[in-house]
């Protein structure tokens, strides 16, 4: 069963790909687990998935330990609160959700190793959500290259909810507009642009995504 999950989004990915121009390679499939037990991670990782990502630090604390026999890529995607960063560090290879700069602080004065990151952009400006809005991103980025422990390899966004893919399209643009700006102001290359979720994810992989965040479509309805 969770090996049919896998490979009917699998199909889907390669479609989109193929319509996009670009290689199936470029995409990294991302479960995205929240509230998945342990042992469906366990069966999706043998069917051929091994990236993963959780949002909540005591439940991703649970699963690593459950699962540090198998060699998942862990990352984490949801909110994160500074005064947990150090459960996390040496454990996850990616943190999506670099929205503020006390989180960054905490980042890099806490790690050993350099720690990968995602700034995570309020792409609609929504007052509700986290990430950093489009005008502040700049200098957002600039000030970051400060902190020796912490390298940015790219953006996430979580456009405003819609049943209709096509509304997220100019969302998942801008964020690929935002990059390219960075790359050409820093004169960097910014390898990742994680977007697009279960209902949008093909409109996403169109417009540039290399990392897919998928939950409902794999593990099935959780909330
Ligand atoms: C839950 C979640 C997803 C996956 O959402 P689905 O709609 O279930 O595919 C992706 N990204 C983040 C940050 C999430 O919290």
């Amino acid at each position: 069963m969770s090996c049919e999950k896998l490979r009917e989004v699998e199909e889907r990915l390669q479609k989109a790909c193929e319509r996009a121009g670009r290689k199936r390679e470029e995409v990294v499939l991302l479960g995205a687990s929240k509230s998945v037990p342990a042992q469906r991670i366990r069966e999706f990782y043998a069917c051929g998935l091994s990236t993963f990502g959780e949002n909540r630090v005591q439940e991703f604390l649970k699963k690593y330990q459950a699962l540090e026999d198998i060699a998942i890529d862990w990352h984490f995607i949801g909110r994160l609160q500074s005064n947990k960063v150090k459960y996390i560090l040496g454990k996850v290879s990616l943190i999506h959700s670099l929205d503020r700069d006390s989180l960054a602080q905490e980042i890099n004065k806490r790690a050993n190793v350099v720690q990968n990151v995602l700034i995570e952009v309020n792409v609609a400006g929504e007052k509700t959500k986290g990430g950093i809005v489009p005008e502040n991103l700049l200098a957002f980025y600039q000030h970051l290259l400060s902190y020796k422990n912490l390298r940015v390899l790219g953006l996430m966004c979580i456009p405003p909810y819609t049943e209709d893919p096509e509304k997220a399209r100019p969302y998942f643009a801008k964020l690929r507009e935002l990059k390219e700006k960075l790359e050409s102001e820093f004169l960097v290359k910014l390898p990742h642009l994680s977007m697009g979720m279960s209902t949008d994810f093909e409109v996403a992989i169109e417009e540039g995504a290399t990392i897919v965040r998928i939950g409902t479509l794999l593990f099935g309805e959780r909330r």
